[in-house]
This record gives C-alpha cells, structure tokens and sequence, in this order.
C-alpha cells in the first residue's frame, strides 16, 4: 500500500520565501489588520502576503506588497495558524474496535473504557495508542494538546510515566501538556495527595470530575464542597493549575460550576481553572446562568465546549427515541460575559465518541453548526486557535511575524467553502516546510485493538 500525502501545493525550497495573496482571518492578524468598515464583504478576511525566513514568519504584509519572484500567488487560499486543542483523551483513543459503547450514552461510556482500562492498559497499549493519536493530529496540523491522563490507581503510575517519554518524543513537534481525571471524592483520600504529587511530578494540571465515586447517581454529591476544597488546596501547596470536568450532564441538578468558582474565590486560587463541558448549565434559567457566569467570571474560569462528544453521549435513550437538544453549554452567553472560551477535540474512537481523528479543523466546522458559531462567524475561530494556546500559556495560534511558520493553507478561499467541504488537501507547513499529510492506517493498531 503507497502512502501518499494529498497537500494541494508545496512552497518554494528556498529558506526564505513568499506566499502571496492569502486570506487570512482578521482577528489573528496584527491590529494593522483591523477593519473598521462593518460591510465586510470579504467575510472576516483580510487578503495577505506572507514572508517565511529560516522557519519563522518574517512579515505579514497587505497582499500584493510582495514581489512575485518570491513565491507563488495563491489565488485567494486560506491562511490560518497550527490549530490547537486544549482537551482530548489520548489515552483512551482508539479502542472503539476492542471495546465499544454498547448504550452510547455517559454511563455505558464509563464502564465499558474501565472494562478496557483494567484489561488492557499496560505502558505498551497505552503508548501506542497515543502516538497514534499523535501523528494523526500532526498531520491535520495541529500544534499542541492538552489530554487528560485516566488517573484512578494503578493507572496513574502507568500513563503519566509514558506520557513524559511522548511528550519528550514530541517535543518540537506538538507542544503537550497533562492533566488527571478521577473521581473527585478520591481527593479526600491518600491516593489523591499521591495524584497531585504525580501530576506536579509530570508538570501536569490537577484535574477531577465534579462527580464523586461513592455517590455515582447524585450530580451534586454531599462530599462535593469539601472535596472541592482538597483539591484546590492540594494544587495551591503544589502551584498547579486546574482542568476539571464540571456538570457534563443533562441533568439540572448538576450545579457544580458555580461551586467551584466559589472555592476558587473563597481560596484566592493564584493559579489557572480551565472547566470542560458545563452542559447542564444550559438548562438552568437565565437568572441561574447569569449568576454562575458573574461568579466564573470573577474566578477568572476559562471554558471548553466539547461540542461533538456532548451531542453524541447526551439525550440518547435506548428506545429509538430522538435526541431533543444539542448537549452543549452557553458557549455565546459566556463569551459575551468575557470569559476565554474554546472548542475542543475530546474523545476519539473510544466508548466516549465513536468517530473523530485529531482534526481540530474539523472539530470547528462541526462547532460552528453545533453551536451556531455563525451569521455573523465573528471572530470564532479564535477558538479553535488564539484562545486555546492562550489558556495553555503557549505562543501559537496567532498569525504575526516572529511566530513559527506553523500554518495551514487550505485550497478554500472563504468560510463558506471551508465549512461546506472536509480540507482532507489542506498543505501543513511546520517551520516553513511542508510535511507530509498522509495519515496513520487503522492497520497499524490491528494487534492492539483486535476484539
Ligand atoms: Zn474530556
């Protein structure tokens, strides 16, 4: 079987060369970029020439200002920066074949990846899996992850230590970072001090479910506040930062998030809160949802919308019977109330999610459909880029000169045919070249993930 890569066009050789005529999206250009003119016919975009030098973006200039000796005219292409995905799973990717979800609900999703995690999670499984995910992602052009380590003992002590030897091996290609999940009430126990003493080990975030173990069907468990409280203690002694899974339910019981803005406040937590989900605040009213936004908003909470993952695990029922709401959180409210808020991958053919493949570019175009990121799109793929490395504290998702010549070139030339139709020939450049697009073959996880 030939491998081969489907990149619609390759740059010059030379160190030092121009693409001309790009379109770019103004909110990712430097301020020179602004338009003030509120007709914007070209629908958010600016059209640009780029000059790479030695890896790096030496200029992003008005298009046509560079000489076309320099490089080809793109003929209106999109320009946009290494996408980055702030929360996924890759330790549990890919197992779909060997353990599916067999409700495809919350529930069957966690016992069916504990079933496969007490089976088949040594070092070896887990580490191939993530390199699949991995070289997958590097491919679609994405720059950075966040994942989440499963954590429950003995896990940790298995995963976080080959998470250390991938992020080393990745190191200058995807920028990794870490953070646990587990049940928050384990918190309240020794095994949780030994977690963040491993997480701290790793250089990792603290993270739990806002859901407690010995109370599996209450969403707000009578250990919550008292647990909650552990584990910003436990991450203030270590200077650790937070990434929690907080009410990813259809239940209107489910009102952790406001709670953990409180204990955020009540602490004075110095460090950074990233909370993934939030679904139910979506059913509470607007008087509940406003007071919940003012107390994350004085926390200094960031927000992640797995959008894909939520529509498929929520509102599912065994009767045939048809999912009635989107299962995602008050992405436009939060935003509006000036929260940092992003759009992320989360699980990939696991019990979680059936489907996905790394592709944070494809994790935006199905967000602006799930949560009507559109008319106007605005400024929205700031999500799936600016704001996301920003959370991480990392330089990425940002066009201007002096940023590595990470990008995407897709053949699109607008938002209309980059949503309509899948970028499988997007050009990936890294430092300015163009690497190779072909994606790993399902056959290489064969013996893995036979069932
Ligand atoms: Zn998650």
């Amino acid at each position: 079987m030939t491998a081969m890569t489907h990149a619609f066009f390759r740059p010059p050789e030379s160190s030092r060369y121009a693409l001309r005529n790009l379109r770019a999206p103004r909110c990712l250009l430097p301020a020179a970029f602004d338009d003030n003119d509120n007709d914007d016919k070209a629908g958010g975009l600016a059209a640009v020439d780029l000059l790479v030098d030695e890896g790096r973006i030496a200029a992003i200039e008005p298009a046509g200002r560079l000489p076309a000796e320099l490089g080809p005219d793109l003929d209106a292409s999109m320009l946009l920066p290494g996408m980055v995905d702030c929360h996924t799973h890759l330790d549990k990717g890919h197992i779909w074949p060997r353990q599916a979800n067999p409700t495809g609900d919350g529930a069957g999703a966690s016992m069916a990846t504990q079933r496969d995690r007490q089976a088949h999670w040594n070092a070896e499984d887990v580490r191939r899996r993530m390199e699949f995910g991995l070289a997958t992602a590097y491919a679609k052009g994405v720059v950075a992850i966040r994942t989440h380590l499963d954590s429950l003992a003995p896990q940790a002590a298995i995963s976080f230590p080959v998470w250390r030897e991938v992020r080393e091996r990745w190191a200058g290609r995807i920028a990794l970072q870490v953070s646990s999940i587990a049940p928050l009430d384990i918190f309240l126990t020794d095994e949780g001090r030994e977690l963040a003493d491993i997480v701290a080990e790793s250089g990792g975030r603290l993270g739990c479910v806002t859901r407690s173990a010995r109370h599996p069907g209450d969403p707000m468990p009578p250990d919550m506040d008292a647990a909650l409280a552990r584990v910003f203690t436990l991450a203030a002694e270590r200077g650790l930062d937070l990434d929690l899974h907080v009410d990813e339910s259809t239940d209107p019981r489910a009102r952790a998030l406001i709670r953990v803005a409180r204990t955020a406040i009540q602490q004075d937590f110095a460090g950074r809160i990233l909370c993934g989900h939030c679904t139910a605040l979506a059913l509470q009213t607007d008087e509940f949802i406003e007071e919940t936004l003012a107390a994350c908003k004085d926390a200094g909470i960031d927000i992640v919308s797995l959008p894909t993952v939520n529509m498929y695990l929520q509102d599912r029922s065994p009767e045939a019977r048809t999912p009635r709401w989107r299962g995602v959180t008050v992405l436009h409210e939060m935003k509006a109330r000036g929260l940092r808020v992003a759009v992320a991958g989360d699980n990939c053919r696991d019990p979680f999610y059936a489907y996905g493949d790394h592709d944070m570019l494809d994790t935006f175009t199905q967000a602006v459909k799930i949560l009507h990121l559109d008319h106007p799109l605005s400024d929205w793929i700031r999500a799936a880029t600016e704001t996301p490395a920003a959370i991480m504290g990392i330089a990425a998702g940002v066009l201007k000169a002096g940023a590595a010549a990470d990008l995407l070139v897709l053949k699109a030339r607008n938002y209309s045919e980059m949503l309509a139709r899948t970028q499988f020939d997007r050009t990936v450049l890294r430092a300015g070249r163009a690497i190779d697009t072909a994606l790993p073959d399902y056959r290489l996880l064969d013996d893995l993930t036979a069932g």
